[in-house]
């Protein structure tokens, strides 16, 4: 959560640095803010509300220098405001700092700052930790050369809780000094110039060579290069890679909305999960990163998935369909409880962190604690640097390209094939025959099709969005497969509408949940023409002879659905275990289409963030 752009080299801080924030701004956007140093001193500016409001303030007051720090923030303590937003700046006010995470022990650092006379303006915890640093800045002798490095490691030796960070102070005017610790932070290298930021979208626009921050590490970048501290005294190095990232992959083209863009994408996005994962003469898949030998396979012999909101629902839907393809047994936990409790895991049970970022905090907390314990823990993930990927035992990258919306959609569906994967490739190491294997293969290679013919009702179910603006509430039911994708529905409904939404086993209706229905109150039934079709049909009818509306996610073709529906949306007909990954691409469609309706920021709804990095 939140962004963090610096910049040191020989071009104007100001515009590069908004640029990126501009890039940034999808994880977090309650206020931003800006401090360069030039010859006149730290110059600061920062504004309450969306980035325009910086550009805004900063098209009437310029700043000008080659040295500068930037900030998006995503408020944790104190509310939005002019004066909790970064940079925040020490008691001398030649200090500034941006500030990711959360410094849990801010209380008691605050008290001892006050016992030595400083005092506070506003009520962030990272305000706290910009007075520590300028204090130790201030102990240090005027002579000591790595005065600030210094000061920053110091401070950081005494809080607790998580960072990426940058500081700058007016006295050493040609450095600036990163830090991390629980939030990421990537250096970006170019010829002259060098970039900090918590993300490689910040910095792809510049230069594709770019080396991510380890916890503990200090980087420290003065105008002739950089160089590498470890707070914890291992042997820092940093490994230098080059990005594969377009600049233009977080660009919007002719798409109003970044949603609406990824949503479309998931024709591509599901290929570049299968690509190269399939075995055809062998008719498995084969996914090499798990790092597992056939036996270890083989001996796999329960499964626990974990991961936060949309991914841990496409756990869910991992956990319907590993069961039925490869009669593992597969737990699904939200990562934030999976972490604090004391789940009985044995030697033959794989763990399965899920996280689109791979920086999702409770998800790392969750891998942790496995690992810990001693268990091998594989990630899925779309990040490829990301802390998931280099502190899982082995994994499967979506390849899905960056996801900048903040609800999550083609990132799901990437999960869900993958899934498909690793159940094809358990399945056939156990008792699914070639021809099972053949036909898992023809479902799988025939979804971006299907998916085309999903997309080219967009306007259709934005009739049903139109028709429906009105709602209060709505309800989602799924049975089996289906039941991830009517929490998934729901999810997707109230990030960016802001409608109350329920997603529930379409039978719990009966024990409660019918009390709900109204004649204002949609319910969205997905029912496709599987085992359970009866059987919703019959829950469909409960519903309307309660004078609630029903909207049927069916399959294409299936024409007793007008009996029990209001309103239809199609799915092509295709095997129980891939309708999953079909049947969520209406609802991604109806929240949006709802959004934009009620003329909600689509990509950026209150309240939340990309990649939650804060526990
Ligand atoms: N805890 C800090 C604050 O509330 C940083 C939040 C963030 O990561 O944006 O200002």
């Amino acid at each position: 959560m939140c962004g963090i752009v610096a910049y040191l080299g020989d071009k104007e801080a100001e515009p590069l640095l908004l640029e990126g924030l501009r890039r940034l701004e999808y994880r977090g956007y309650d206020s931003s803010g800006i401090a360069v140093l030039n010859g006149g001193g730290l110059e600061l500016v920062k504004k309450v509300g969306r980035i325009q409001q910086l550009e805004r303030a900063l098209a009437s007051h310029p700043l000008h220098g080659s040295l500068g720090i930037s900030h998006t923030r995503w408020a944790t303590h104190g509310k939005a405001t002019d004066i909790n937003a970064h940079p925040h700046t020490d008691a001398s006010g030649k200090l500034a700092i941006v500030h990711n995470g959360v410094i849990e022990n801010y209380g008691v650092l605050k008290k001892k700052l006050a016992e030595k006379g400083y005092s506070f303006r506003t009520e962030t915890d990272t305000e706290v930790l910009a007075v520590l640093i300028g204090f130790h800045f201030d102990t240090l002798d005027t002579e000591t050369e790595n005065r600030l490095e210094m000061a920053v490691m110091e401070a950081l030796r005494e809080i607790t809780g998580t960072y990426g960070l940058v500081a700058i102070h007016q006295d050493q005017p040609g450095i600036m000094v990163g830090a991390r610790r629980g939030s990421p932070l990537v250096l970006g290298i170019g010829p002259h110039e060098h970039f900090l930021a918590s993300d490689v979208s910040a910095v792809a626009a510049h230069t594709q060579t770019v080396a991510h921050l380890r916890d503990f590490d200090v980087v420290t970048i003065d105008r002739n290069g950089y160089r590498l501290k470890s707070l914890t005294h291992n042997k820092a190095g940093l490994e230098i890679s080059r990005i594969d990232y377009q600049a233009a992959d977080t660009e919007l083209g002719d798409f109003p909305h970044f949603m609406l863009k990824e949503i479309f994408e998931q024709t591509i996005s599901i290929q570049n999960a299968v690509r190269g994962r399939l075995n055809i003469e062998e008719s498995t898949a084969q996914l090499g990163g798990l790092n597992l030998t056939p036996q270890e396979i083989r001996e796999i012999d329960r499964i626990v998935i974990t991961g936060c909101g949309t991914a841990m629902h496409s756990g869910m839907v991992g956990e319907y369909i590993i069961e039925s393809l490869a009669h593992v047994p597969v737990e699904v936990e939200w990562a934030s409880e999976f972490r604090l409790r004391n789940s009985p895991l044995d030697r033959r049970t794989l763990v399965i962190a899920v996280s689109q970022s791979g920086e999702t905090e409770d998800t790392l907390g969750a891998l942790r604690e496995a690992r810990r314990k001693g268990h091998r823990v594989l990630g899925i993930c779309n990040n490829v640097a990301s802390t998931l990927a280099r502190e899982t035992d082995g994994g499967v990258y979506m390849y899905a390209g960056p996801e900048v919306s903040v609800a999550a959609t083609k990132s799901f569906t990437s999960q869900a094939v993958i899934f498909l994967l690793l159940a094809l490739l358990l399945g056939r190491m156990r008792f699914l025959s070639g021809t099972q294997g053949k036909e898992i293969i023809q479902a799988i290679e025939a979804l971006p099709d299907q998916i085309t013919q999903i997309l080219k009702q967009s306007a259709h179910i934005r009739s049903i969005a139109e028709k429906y603006r009105k709602a209060d509430s709505m309800l989602f039911f799924g049975r089996q497969m289906q039941y991830g994708i009517a929490l998934e529905g729901a999810l997707k409904m109230k990030e960016i509408t802001y409608i109350h939404a329920e997603g529930h086993p379409t039978a719990e209706l009966k024990h409660g949940i019918i009390a709900l229905v109204d004649e204002d109150t949609p319910s969205v039934f997905l029912c496709p023409r599987d085992g359970a079709y009866d059987k919703n049909s019959n829950n469909m009818q409960q519903v309307r002879a309660r004078k609630g509306p029903v909207i049927a996610v069916a399959t294409e073709g299936d024409e007793e659905i007008h009996q029990h529906a209001d309103d239809i949306i199609c799915i092509p007909a295709a095997p129980e275990y891939v309708t999953p990954i079909l049947s969520v691409i209406p609802l991604q469609l109806f929240a949006y289409h709802m959004a934009v309706i009620l003329g909600r920021d689509v990509d950026k709804p209150r309240n939340l963030a990309k990649s939650v990095t804060v526990p």
